[in-house]
C-alpha cells in the first residue's frame, strides 16, 4: 500500500471529456487522456482493504461484483503510485489480455465493488487502467509474444468479438494454431461494429488484431462458418472448435408498423455509421439520421449510442424512450455495496443532446403504441405511458389512458437488447441450447454437448459486457487446451 492515509486526503477526480458541443462535429475519443500525477494520486487513495471486492470477479442474483477478469487491482493501484507502471502493466496482464479495451467500455464493476466506495467514491480504478495500457503503448512495449513450441494442435475460433479474440491469444500462447473465422468484413466483433469510434477508437482493435497475428492467429474474415465454410469441413478441419459467435439475434419491436422503412435495429444503424467512417465514404442504402426526427426506443447504453450517433449525423431532434421507471439517484437498501450499484447516470450521448437541444432526451415510463408511414416509410410514432403493475406475481407494464401522443419521426432506431444467440449455426451443429436459447455447456467446462466444441462469451452467458466476453475467452481457451493436450 503506497499511502495509509491516502484515502482520507485525497478526492477521486475523473478524466475530463472534451465539450459537448465540440466533440459532436466528430468520431474521435470523447474522454480526454488521463494525467499521471492525477492518476497516482487515485493509486494512493487505494487502501488496501485486505478483502478487496474491486478484483472479487462473482456474480450474485445476476448482479457482478468485481472484476470478472479478477486483476490485481490492490497491487496496481500501489505500483502506479510509487510511478512503476511497466512492472504495474505486467500484473495487468497477467490477467487481462486487452486492457486497452476494458479502460475505454467497460461500466468498471470494479469500482462499483471498492472498498472505498462505501463510505466515499471509489477509486479512479478504469482510469488507471487505461493509463497503464495507453503508457505501455506509447513507449512501445506491447510486444507480440509467440509462442516456443507448437503443440501440433489446430483450433478454429468462430467469431473476432471480445471473448474469440482473448480465446484465441491464450490458446495461441499455449502453443496451439489457432484460425479465427469472422463473418463480418473487420474483426473485433461489437468492439468493431458495435460499440462507437468515440468510445473506443477502431485502431485500437486493429492493431490488436496485428498483434495477435504476429504471434501466429491467422483470421479469416468475410467467412459465415456453417454458410460460406460449411460445418461439416470445420469439424474435419480442426481437432477442437470453440463458438464465440455472440447473442447477436435483436429483440425487435412489437407494434403495428414495424415493418416500415426507417425501422432499423440499432446495431445495423451503428456498425452502418462505423463502417462508413472507417471506409471514407458512406453507403448509399445505410441508413443515416442527418436531418431527422429520431426516435430511439430503449434507454440502455445502445440506445445512448444511438442518441450520440444520431447527433454527429445531425439529427433535427433526438427522443430517447425508456419503459422502466428513472432509476434512484443513490443505491436503495435492496443494492448494498459491493453490488453493482442500479442508479440513474448521465452518460455522453444525453450529455450531449443536452448541450445541443437544452433537454435531456430520455422519457421514462414510455413506450410505442404505434409506428405510422406513408408510402412505405415511417414519418411518426404515436407513444403512450405506462405504470408498473402487478400481474400474477410479476411486474408488468399497464398504458394509462389518454397519453398518447403523436410524435413525427423519420427515423427509428430499436435498442431493446438481444433475445440470445442466431440459430443458424447451432442447428448446423446440431447444439443443444439452454431455456434462454444460449448454447449448452457443462457448468463452467465451455463443453457443449457435442465433443471438441466449446462455446464463450454471449453465445453462452446471454448478453453481457466486453469483460465478461473477454474473461470468458481466456477461461474456454484453458478447457479447450486441456481437452486437446490432454495426454
Ligand atoms: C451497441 C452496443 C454497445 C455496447 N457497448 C458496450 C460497452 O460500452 N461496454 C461493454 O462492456 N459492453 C458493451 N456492449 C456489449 C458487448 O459488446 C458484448 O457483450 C460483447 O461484445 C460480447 O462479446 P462476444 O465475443 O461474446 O460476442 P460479439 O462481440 O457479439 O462477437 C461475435 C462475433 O461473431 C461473429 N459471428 C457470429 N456468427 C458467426 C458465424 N456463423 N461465422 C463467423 N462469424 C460469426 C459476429 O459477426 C461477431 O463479430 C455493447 C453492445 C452493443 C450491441
Ligand atoms: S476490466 Fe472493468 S471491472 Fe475489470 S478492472 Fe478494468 S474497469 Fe474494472
Amino acid at each position: 500500500m503506497g499511502k495509509s492515509t491516502g484515502f482520507l486526503e485525497y478526492e477521486r477526480t475523473e478524466s475530463e471529456h472534451r465539450p459537448a458541443r465540440e466533440r459532436i462535429r466528430d468520431y474521435e475519443e470523447f474522454v480526454v487522456a488521463p494525467q499521471v500525477e492525477a492518476l497516482r494520486i487515485q493509486g494512493a487513495r487505494c487502501m488496501d482493504c485486505g478483502v478487496p471486492y474491486c478484483h472479487a470477479g462473482f456474480v450474485v442474483e445476476g448482479l457482478s461484483i468485481g472484476c470478472p477478469l479478477c486483476n490485481l487491482i490492490p497491487e496496481i493501484n500501489d505500483l502506479v503510485y510509487r510511478g512503476e507502471y511497466e512492472e504495474a502493466y505486467k500484473r495487468l496482464s497477467k490477467t487481462h489480455p486487452f486492457p486497452e479495451f476494458t479502460s475505454r467500455v467497460c461500466p468498471a464493476l470494479c469500482e462499483g465493488s471498492c472498498t472505498l466506495g462505501e463510505h466515499a467514491l471509489p477509486v479512479t480504478i478504469k482510469e488507471i487502467e487505461r493509463f497503464v495500457s495507453d503508457e505501455m503503448l506509447r513507449r512501445g512495449l506491447i510486444r507480440p509474444r509467440p509462442p516456443l513450441l507448437r503443440t501440433g494442435k489446430r483450433a478454429a475460433v468462430v467469431g473476432s468479438g471480445p471473448s474469440g479474440l482473448a480465446c484465441a491469444e491464450l490458446l495461441n500462447r499455449l502453443g496451439n494454431s489457432v484460425t479465427v473465422f469472422e463473418r463480418a468484413d473487420r474483426p473485433g466483433g461489437l468492439l468493431m461494429y458495435g460499440i462507437p469510434n468515440m468510445k473506443l477508437d477502431k485502431a485500437l482493435v486493429l492493431s490488436r488484431v496485428a498483434l495477435l497475428e504476429e504471434e501466429g492467429v491467422q483470421f479469416v474474415l468475410s467467412t459465415e462458418v456453417g454458410g460460406d465454410y460449411p460445418a461439416p469441413a470445420l469439424m474435419k478441419d480442426f481437432d477442437a472448435v470453440v463458438l464465440c459467435a455472440g447473442a447477436t439475434q435483436e429483440r425487435l419491436i412489437d407494434a403495428p408498423g414495424s415493418e416500415l422503412a426507417g425501422v432499423e435495429t440499432a446495431v445495423r444503424f451503428l456498425s452502418a455509421a462505423t463502417k462508413g467512417l472507417l471506409d471514407g465514404k458512406r453507403d448509399a442504402g445505410a441508413p443515416n439520421a442527418a436531418g431527422k426526427d429520431v426516435i430511439v426506443v430503449g434507454g440502455g447504453d445502445t440506445g445512448t449510442d444511438c442518441v450520440a450517433t444520431s447527433i454527429r449525423q445531425g439529427a433535427g431532434s433526438v427522443a430517447q424512450l425508456e419503459i422502466l421507471p428513472k432509476p434512484p439517484e443513490k443505491r436503495t437498501d435492496g443494492n448494498p455495496w459491493p453490488l453493482w450499484p442500479k442508479v440513474h447516470k448521465t452518460d455522453y450521448g444525453q450529455q450531449e443532446a443536452i448541450a445541443l437541444f437544452g433537454t435531456d432526451p430520455r422519457e421514462y415510463l414510455t413506450t410505442v403504441k404505434e409506428i405510422t408511414g406513408a408510402n412505405g416509410r415511417v414519418n411518426g410514432v404515436k407513444t403512450v405511458q405506462v405504470e408498473w403493475v402487478n400481474r400474477n406475481g410479476k411486474q408488468a407494464p399497464r398504458e394509462i389512458a389518454g397519453t398518447e401522443r403523436l410524435r413525427p419521426a423519420q427515423l427509428v432506431l430499436t435498442a431493446m437488447g438481444f433475445t440470445g444467440p442466431e440459430r443458424m449455426l447451432i442447428e448446423r451443429l446440431d447444439l443443444k441450447t439452454d431455456s434462454r436459447g444460449n448454447v449448452a455447456t457443462e457448468g463452467d467446462s465451455h463443453k457443449s454437448s457435442l465433443l471438441s466444441v466449446f462455446a464463450a462469451g454471449d453465445v453462452r452467458r446471454g448478453p453481457g459486457l466486453v469483460v465478461w466476453g473477454i474473461a470468458e475467452g481466456r477461461r474456454v481457451a484453458r478447457r479447450c487446451d486441456e481437452y486437446l493436450n490432454a495426454k
